[in-house]
């Protein structure tokens, strides 16, 4: 298709012409390639091994967690810094307990699956992470180590789970049931409630026992326990962040689940990312590639300066963001 002269877009290549101008013109006309950033490496990593695991290349994840802690150890040497070190910590502690609690999921996989499809004349390219085929029903998993999305942000990335979805069903008989996110950060606490419902509460996994604990406390007390002994208890579950640390009372009460955020992929939201997806190319391809500026920088007054000064990847060459931090000495990223 390359060399019948079509462009084939993706929906990264998408997202970033909507995130800035100036960011798409630099990666995708010019073919700067830029620089990585932590939470670029970190899900990398994350992403390759568990791939290797379900491509049953990687038998025993005992060493999961060494190698998240190698990688960390390997942004500090390349320079690649996170925005502060209470964001770090976080990170790290709920990463920390993924590595050493991961589950493989049940069913059949395909990885990576590459597909292309037509939305309005254009072309599209991209890469599931897993399709997973468990009781005659197929769902799309998209492995996510970012933050949960809400409001605006949710509806931006559930754009990707829905491009899979069309992608997938128009270029074969396959009918998707779930899209979702495995979302890697978070872990589900769940119980039974007095009316027969499962109730969950999706907490960061580096602060399972902590935002739990005033629930475990109560129900430890209220079981007749001493409130010396609560405490003891409690605090050494808190500083190993480990659930095994806590009493029978509590583990035959309430379990953990990995963490899934499902996507609904209503006729609205598809028209929705098709008009999205429509109207990026067309503003893509009405833009002179010899004008450079035409190729506008991100809004740093609206959007703040988060994005430019951690995740982009020309952060460290932008003409436009540098000026910024050299008028704005201090002004906070984020
Ligand atoms: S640093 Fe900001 S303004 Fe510059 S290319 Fe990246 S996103 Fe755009």
């Amino acid at each position: 298709m390359r060399d019948e002269g079509k462009t084939i877009y993706s929906i990264s290549r998408i997202n970033t012409m909507n995130t800035c101008n100036f960011e798409y013109y630099n990666t995708y006309i010019k073919k700067n390639r830029g620089i990585s950033n932590c939470y670029g490496e970190v899900g990398s990593e994350m992403h390759d091994y568990i791939e290797n695991v379900y491509r049953e290349n990687i038998t025993d994840t005992s060493d999961f967690n060494q190698k998240l802690h190698n990688k960390l150890l390997e942004l500090e040497i390349m320079d690649l810094d996170f925005p502060s070190e209470v964001i770090k910590n976080s990170f790290v502690k709920d990463m920390d307990h993924f590595t050493k609690n991961f589950n493989k999921l049940d069913g059949s996989f395909t990885l990576e699956k590459m597909f292309v499809s037509q939305i309005g004349e254009y072309y599209l390219l991209g890469y599931i992470d897993a399709i997973q085929q468990l009781d005659e029903k197929i769902n799309i998993i998209d492995w996510k180590t970012s933050s949960k999305f809400t409001g605006s942000k949710l509806e931006h990335a559930g754009r990707q789970l829905v491009i899979y979805k069309l992608g997938l069903e128009s270029t074969s008989d396959i009918q998707i049931n779930e899209i979702k996110w495995a979302m890697l950060k978070y872990i589900n606490v769940c119980w039974k409630l007095k009316n027969g419902n499962i109730k969950k509460k999706m907490v960061n996994r580096g602060k399972l026992i902590k935002e739990m604990k005033n629930t475990f406390e109560k129900e430890m007390l209220n079981s007749g326990m001493d409130e010396i002994e609560v405490g003891m208890i409690l605090m050494l579950a808190e500083s190993n962040n480990s659930f095994k640390d806590l009493p029978k009372i509590i583990s035959d009460k309430y379990w953990l689940q990995d963490c899934f955020v499902e996507y609904e992929a209503t006729a609205e939201v598809i028209k929705e990312v098709e008009d999205y997806v429509v109207n990026t190319i067309e503003e893509i391809e009405s833009k002179d590639i010899h004008n450079e500026n035409e190729w506008k920088p991100l809004d740093f007054d609206k959007e703040g300066t988060f994005y430019c000064n951690t995740l982009c990847s020309h952060r460290k060459t932008c003409k436009f963001i540098t000026q910024y931090n050299k008028e704005n000495p201090f002004k906070k990223s984020f």
